[in-house]
């Protein structure tokens, strides 16, 4: 497949205290129900080191489903689900080494940002001189090193939506689990936080899946796409390949259709 030997890492990226080591996803025959409504029919797919994927599809085709089976959440499945050749279909959602953030922020209320990105260090014993720089590199990863004393309620969408990646990278995941992170933001931001996500991916390096119904969004900032429909894989290509060579009309229309 395409992209196999491509170096996704940004060559001038600057080092960062927080380290990723891209790893490779591959994800065999994968099927899941709920109750007797099968939603996932058969996945196949393989993300390389680094990459940054997109599952594209209209409401209801199956991608968070997806999306939360690599992270462990959700119903058993049938089929294998491998992080750099390892079944992780075993393993309990916090022993996946994934990072996930969502379409809400979901951060603590009453925490300060230094607080809530620093939650998920202490739940794993880091020390704490290890700590307060992580979170720190994680802020300023994400432009918001000036903001680490304030509470949640004092910040916009886009930055509350910042501090929940700064808070998901500082505990330095495998794979960076992107649930529609964008859409709750208003129309300018969302295509200003869209070159700053792929700025901050290339820097890092980290394979990244990144789900959206926004086809231009895919479009724009992700190296592949597998767009889906009623849980089913209709095709797998970069942007140019999908607009270009559409294997079906529903992929064809999919991909035409700007909202
Ligand atoms: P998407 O993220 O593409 O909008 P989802 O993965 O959320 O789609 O949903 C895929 C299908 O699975 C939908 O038909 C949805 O109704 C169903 N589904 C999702 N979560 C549940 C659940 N917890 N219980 C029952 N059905 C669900
Ligand atoms: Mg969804």
């Amino acid at each position: 497949p395409k992209g196999v030997s491509q170096e996704y890492r940004s060559p001038e990226a600057e080092p960062s205290v927080l380290h990723a080591s891209p790893v490779r996803i591959d994800i065999e025959q994968l099927t899941l129900s709920f109750g007797s409504t099968e939603v996932l029919k058969g996945i196949d797919l393989s993300i390389e080191p680094g990459e940054f994927f997109a599952f594209l599809g209209p409401s209801g085709s199956g991608k968070s489903t997806l999306l939360r089976a690599i992270a462990g959440f959700g119903p058993a499945h049938q089929g294998r689900i491998l992080i750099d050749g390892e079944d992780i279909a075993g393993r309990m959602p916090w022993q996946r080494d994934v990072g996930m953030v969502f379409q809400s922020y979901a951060l603590w209320p009453h925490m300060s940002v230094a607080k809530n990105v620093a939650y998920g260090l202490e739940e794993r014993r880091v020390p704490r001189s290890e700590i307060k720089e992580r979170v720190l590199a994680a802020l300023d990863l994400v432009g918001m090193a000036d903001y680490a004393q304030r509470y949640p309620s004092q910040l916009s969408g886009g930055q509350q939506q910042r501090i929940a990646l700064a808070r998901t990278l500082a505990v330095e995941p495998r794979v960076l689990l992107l649930d529609e992170p964008l859409s709750n933001l208003d129309a300018g931001l969302r295509i200003q936080m869209r070159q700053e996500l792929l700025q901050l991916q290339r820097r890092l390096g980290i394979t990244t899946i990144f789900v959206t119904h926004d086809q231009e969004e895919a479009n724009t900032i992700c190296d592949r796409i597998a767009v889906l429909s009623n849980g089913i894989i209709q095709q797998i290509g970069q942007p140019s390949e999908l607009y270009d060579n559409p294997v079906n009309e529903f992929v064809a229309r999919f991909l035409g259709t700007t909202n």
